[in-house]
């Protein structure tokens, strides 16, 4: 399949509940950066909250390499900028006031293998044990963004320990991949959530990653910030969310 016809098919997957995705325990939602949960879940963690479900939200790396030639906002700035963002949208998604954590691994050099991934991994396999979650969603392994595609093989390594934990993928920069490139996959499965009754949060948790949306930094010419285009898929009615065979 070409990338176009994988994505086509996500798009065209069953509707399904939160029900479906979670049942009625706890879970928890990696974030290879702060905005990916907003982005790739935050409809689904709204409705979850809405039900008094607890969801948890583990921020993986620093989102220090945003902006990383900032006078304004050096590295320590930036991070505590980006920690301040990602509780703000939580706070707007319903997440409790300490339900986020965060790995605080370095930007753009997540790790997929050895000491530090081990550790990533523990500490992982430690908060889904804690708040007893039985769901994980990561980033899909096919987002070209080697931090999206370490939380992916994290995530694997997670479910190796909790083999009944189950597992979500969510896509983020695969949006954006060569609709003519050729993926080896097969026909993708999992469901897409309708989010209508939380699109205004989402909404506004997005526009709190104020950092990434705007030219709040305005110093550094090669600082990221979200464009329409590259917003654009994480502005529909659906989310989507990919089941990971084990
Ligand atoms: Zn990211």
């Amino acid at each position: 399949m070409t990338a176009g016809d994988t994505l086509d098919a996500i798009k065209g997957l069953p509707l399904g509940t939160i029900d479906d995705l979670i049942g009625q325990a706890p879970f928890v939602v990696l974030s290879p950066h702060p905005d990916d949960e907003t982005l790739g879940a935050g409809g689904l963690i709204a409705g979850a909250s809405d039900r008094g479900q607890h969801a948890e939200v583990i921020v993986i790396t620093d989102g220090s390499g945003s902006h990383p030639r900032s006078q304004t906002y050096p590295k320590q700035r930036l991070i505590e900028l980006r920690q301040a963002e990602v509780e703000a949208a939580g706070q707007l998604l319903g997440l409790g006031k300490h339900s986020v954590r965060y790995l605080g691994l370095p930007d753009t050099l997540a790790p997929s293998s050895g000491a530090s991934f081990d550790a990533a991994v523990e500490s992982i396999v430690a908060t889904c044990r804690k708040v007893d979650a039985k769901t994980l969603f990561v980033t899909w392994h096919r987002d070209p963004h080697c931090d999206h595609q370490a939380t992916a093989r994290m995530a694997e390594a997670v479910r190796r320990q909790l083999p009944d934990i189950r597992l979500w993928a969510y896509p983020i920069w695969a949006w954006h991949l060569d609709r003519t490139q050729s993926l080896d996959d097969a026909a993708p499965r999992g469901l897409r959530l309708d989010i209508a009754p939380w699109h205004a949060r989402k909404y506004a948790a997005i526009a709190a990653h104020v950092s990434q949306m705007t030219d709040l930094i305005d110093d550094d010419p090669d600082g990221f910030r979200f464009t329409e285009a590259t917003l654009a898929p994480f502005l529909g009615p659906f989310e989507y969310f990919l089941e990971v065979a084990p």
